[in-house]
């Protein structure tokens, strides 16, 4: 693992596959090419921790700031990527969510799960989320008790499981492999600003890498692999762009749109009768040690029925913005909300005006309920801060059976949803972005569709009532404004380079050796969360790579010779590594 600082100015550096941006993308295609034959490099803007400076280069603006979080928040530019601060929850996609869907405008991916299958169980390990089982049934040698007792459903199935990474921290937990792999080059604090297209138009030639010291680097090599996550591949596509003024792989326009988060919120109260209902909406514990959780989720069939997105809901605890739950622990976290991280207290700040006498109603539940408040404290930090595995969320047993639904759903794409670039420019010189992160009314039918559905089999089930003001549905899905950390689609997989960005390889339409590994590439969003996605399509990608490897053998034609000795500690002369492997 090198500094680019270390390399002094204007050098040029070679590899067969050139990987920028070290998160979950990265460092799994990384991982994938260490015995592969292939000399990789993988450049990172960031250092080993969060720098200032460094995180800084991510800042940009939004169009409406009520919708979506400054862009250098949600995301970290630093080796290991955002994964040194995500949550950890993981499923895959469902087999749906590639389909084209007549009623989802822009919907369909070219491959279907089938593709993804033969890489998820690899991913899952990667991501440390145990066994890749995502049916309690399967994942589950003993009965878990009902989520909900006495629930019934043809639409909703309570038996899919989100499972939990460490969280894994990409960064920390590789590194060390990393070091250990001979063809594998790691380049800290060098920054990719500009990708450089050859005489035909149709190869990148080089890459410059800049850092904040001032110095220059110039890398070539056979295949870039962009990694650098789902709004900054589409940044460098439209910054890189001294050739033609669209940026590369922009020809029609679509580097940029199908912006998607997810369409997240809390809404109304989920109620259970009588002294002896059965209901449990914490974590199950494989017997691998994973924190595995039940969901409702909305089945195909009923999808397509309704002519509506992809849609889950959790059961959560009371919002704890609102005193009215008594509940000592929730309290103490609005209180203590200035000491959150962003990220996680967002949605403890969104609300204007909390009053004096709000603040002594939490400081009441506080106190009202210290013993509760102490045992949680106590679980946290052995569950939590000290554990290697950690408990996920907080999740709070209500002594009434009365729960929020916590939902999470699909966005459907939509070209108007987008990023562009600025007028403003990093320490760098790169143009920051510009997000104008949109909703549609569809997005909103698939809220308020699946929470009619899921309301009304709540009730014919007969074990309680699912209370909530339909006028609210989207207000409640936009409160806190696009869903944080998943950025979806800028870059959109598909057959059509009128309509997409990357081909079913991943490949950029008319540049030959570009590939895109990130959430990006995704037509669609699912309900799922991206990262176990995008860490199979990144080891996909891998796969890809290697078979074209063994199938070119000529050199690179336009190898760019090292201009001063190699620096201490760096691999094998890049003219070797440039012939085909096998
Ligand atoms: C608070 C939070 C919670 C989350 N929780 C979950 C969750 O529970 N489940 C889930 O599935 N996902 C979650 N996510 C999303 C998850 O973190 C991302 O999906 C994942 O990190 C994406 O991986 P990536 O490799 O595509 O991008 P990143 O992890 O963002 O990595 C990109 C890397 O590229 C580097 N880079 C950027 N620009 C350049 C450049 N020009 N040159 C060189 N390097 C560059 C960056 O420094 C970074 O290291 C969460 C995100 C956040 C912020």
């Amino acid at each position: 693992m090198l500094d680019s600082t270390e390399l002094g100015d204007r050098r040029d550096l070679s590899a067969d596959v050139c990987i920028v941006g070290a998160g979950a993308a990265g460092i799994s295609m990384a991982l994938a090419l260490a015995d592969s034959g292939l000399e990789v490099l993988l450049l990172e803007s960031g250092g080993l921790d969060t720098e200032a400076d460094t995180q800084a280069l991510y800042a940009g603006s939004v169009a409406d700031p009520r919708m979506h979080s400054p862009p250098d928040r949600y995301r970290q530019r630093r080796f290991g990527g955002s994964t040194t601060i995500w949550g950890g929850r993981c499923m895959p996609f469902d087999a749906i969510d590639f389909e084209a869907r007549d009623y989802l405008p822009h919907s369909g991916w070219p491959i279907g799960l089938d593709a993804l299958l033969p890489y998820y169980p690899e991913a899952n390990k990667l991501v440390e989320a145990g066994e890749y089982a995502y049916q309690a049934g399967n994942a589950f040698t003993r009965k878990l008790a009902p989520m909900m007792r006495g629930f019934t459903s043809e639409d909703f199935s309570a038996d899919t499981l989100e499972r939990f990474s460490c969280p894994t921290d990409f960064g920390r937990r590789y590194a060390h492999k990393l070091r250990a792999a001979q063809r594998v080059r790691v380049l800290l604090h060098a920054n990719v600003t500009e990708l450089h297209l050859g005489e035909s138009g149709h190869m990148v030639e080089a890459a410059t890498v800049r850092n904040l010291a001032g110095q220059h680097l110039r890398v070539s090599a056979r295949w870039f692999v962009l990694a650098s996550g789902g709004l900054e591949v589409a940044r460098l596509l439209l910054a890189s762009r001294s050739q033609d003024p669209r940026g590369i792989g922009n020809a029609h326009d679509v580097v940029g749109r199908y912006y998607m988060c997810h369409i997240a919120g809390t809404i109304g109260t989920l109620s259970f009768d009588g002294p002896d209902a059965q209901v449990w909406h914490g974590y199950d514990v494989a017997d691998d040690g994973t924190y595995c959780r039940r969901r409702l989720a909305l089945k195909a069939d009923a999808q397509r029925r309704l002519g509506i997105g992809n849609f889950i809901a959790r059961l959560h605890h009371p919002r704890i913005t609102d005193p009215a739950h008594r509940t000592g622990i929730l309290s103490l976290l609005f209180l203590a909300r200035a000491f959150i991280p962003y990220e996680y207290g967002k949605r403890l700040h969104g609300e204007e005006g909390a009053s004096f006498g709000t603040w002594m109603q939490h400081c009441r539940n506080v106190l009202m309920d210290a013993f509760g408040t102490a045992g949680f404290l106590w679980h946290w930090l052995r569950d939590r801060t000290l554990a290697e595995r950690k408990f996920p969320s907080i999740i709070v047993h209500p002594r009434v059976p009365r729960y929020s639904l916590d939902f999470h759903a699909e966005q459907e794409p939509n070209p108007e949803s987008r990023v562009t670039l600025g007028e403003e420019v990093d320490a760098l010189g790169m143009p920051r972005l510009v997000v104008d992160w949109r909703y549609t009314h569809g997005d909103v039918e698939t809220v308020r569709r699946s929470l009619l559905l899921l309301a009304r089999d709540i009730q014919h089930s007969g074990i309680g009532r699912f209370d909530y003001d339909p006028n609210s549905v989207e207000f409640e899905m936009t409160r806190y404004g696009a869903y944080g950390g998943h950025h979806i689609g800028t870059t959109r997989m598909g057959t059509d380079p009128r309509s997409s960005v990357v081909d079913a390889d991943c490949r950029v339409h008319g540049v030959d050796n570009l590939y895109i590994a990130s959430a990006a590439v995704f037509p669609t969003s699912s309900q799922a969360n991206p990262t176990l996605t995008v860490v199979a399509l990144a080891l996909r990608l891998a796969n890809h790579l290697k078979t074209q490897a063994r199938r070119v053998v000529p050199l690179f034609p336009n190898e760019v010779q090292r201009s001063g000795p190699r620096p201490q500690g760096e691999s094998p002369a890049p003219a070797d590594t440039m012939r085909a492997v096998s």
